[in-house]
């Protein structure tokens, strides 16, 4: 595997891949990465000649400090790890590398409504942050093929919009979510739990199973309702659990009038914020 740190170096590498025709696969994380990192990297693995994933722990995105400050970082790990996957090149840049002009550059594009619900009400300014970094590491990259996970469903909703805005020709494919055998969704964050915090985390996973089993008898506004209660046990407080279209992320009532139904969910566990979904209906 290459490592870059500079990206002049890694754009010299990716043209001349390019040049005889070599398809570029890439993974954008932000490292103190796991086994769902790894399934994005085989999976670009098994589709493209060429897979490169960026770690970049990326400032613009993150609403608070010290979630910035404590965001776990595990370089000596993820290169061993990104070697066993059989990853091509990683990009590590510094800041100045992705911004050059700064870190405040505008993105001009509207998300409209993708980017106003669940995370974009807890989280603001960080999707017009996640975006800006895609797209500068898009054009950085120049890849055929994009992999993103489910496990950010409402992130992987608004890059499709974003590429469909731009019309950009990168092949945009959804990675399934990648649990511990308790259900847990893999996310780096959960090295920040504590024993105790740990063993009450899978009841995140439990909640959204015990909504989809209730879709057959209860209304959404209803699930919605018993989830929330049955998060709000000590030690989680839940931020929101809703039920929204797959596509554009509205809220539904009525399942049937909906192709693909989605419950997503956030809570926090301590300092700890952990988010979640699964998809409840597609037909
Ligand atoms: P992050 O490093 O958290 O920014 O994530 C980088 C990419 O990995 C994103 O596309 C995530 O959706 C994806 N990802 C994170 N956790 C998982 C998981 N448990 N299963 C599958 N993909 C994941």
């Amino acid at each position: 595997m290459l490592l870059f740190k500079k990206t002049t170096d890694l754009q010299r590498y990716l043209s001349a891949c390019r040049a005889e025709g070599t398809s570029v696969g890439f993974v954008p994380t932000m490292g103190a990465l796991h086994d769902g990192h790894v399934s994005l990297i085989r999976q670009s693995v098994a589709t493209t000649r060429c897979t490169v994933c960026s770690i970049f722990v990326n400032p613009t995105q993150f609403n608070e400090a010290k979630d910035l400050e404590k965001y776990p970082r595990t370089p000596e790990k993820d290169i061993l790890l990104l070697m066993g996957a059989g990853c091509h090149v990683l990009f590590m840049p510094e800041v100045d590398e992705v911004y050059p002009d700064g870190q405040k550059t505008p993105l001009d594009i509207d998300f409209g409504y993708l980017a106003q619900p669940m995370e974009g009400t807890h989280r603001p300014g960080h999707f017009e942050g996640m975006a800006q970094v895609v797209r500068r590491l898009l054009d950085i990259v120049q890849p055929a093929e994009l992999f993103m996970g489910q496990k950010d469903f409402q992130q992987f909703a608004i890059v499709r919009h974003m590429l469909e805005q731009l019309r950009s020709p990168i092949k945009l494919t959804m990675c399934p979510t990648i649990r511990e055998a308790d259900g847990l969704a893999m996310s780096s964050r959960n090295m920040r739990l504590t024993p105790e915090q740990r063993a009450l985390a899978p009841l995140i996973f439990q909640t959204l199973g015990n909504a989809k089993a209730n879709m057959t008898t209860l209304f959404a506004e209803q699930i919605k309702k018993e989830a929330m209660l049955a998060l709000s046990v000590p030690g989680i407080v839940p931020e929101y659990f809703e039920m929204v279209d797959g596509r554009t992320l509205r809220p539904v009532g009525v399942f049937e009038d909906h192709e693909m139904v989605v419950a997503c969910t956030a809570v926090r566990v301590g300092e700890v914020r952990l988010i979640d979904n699964l998809v409840m209906k597609q037909s």
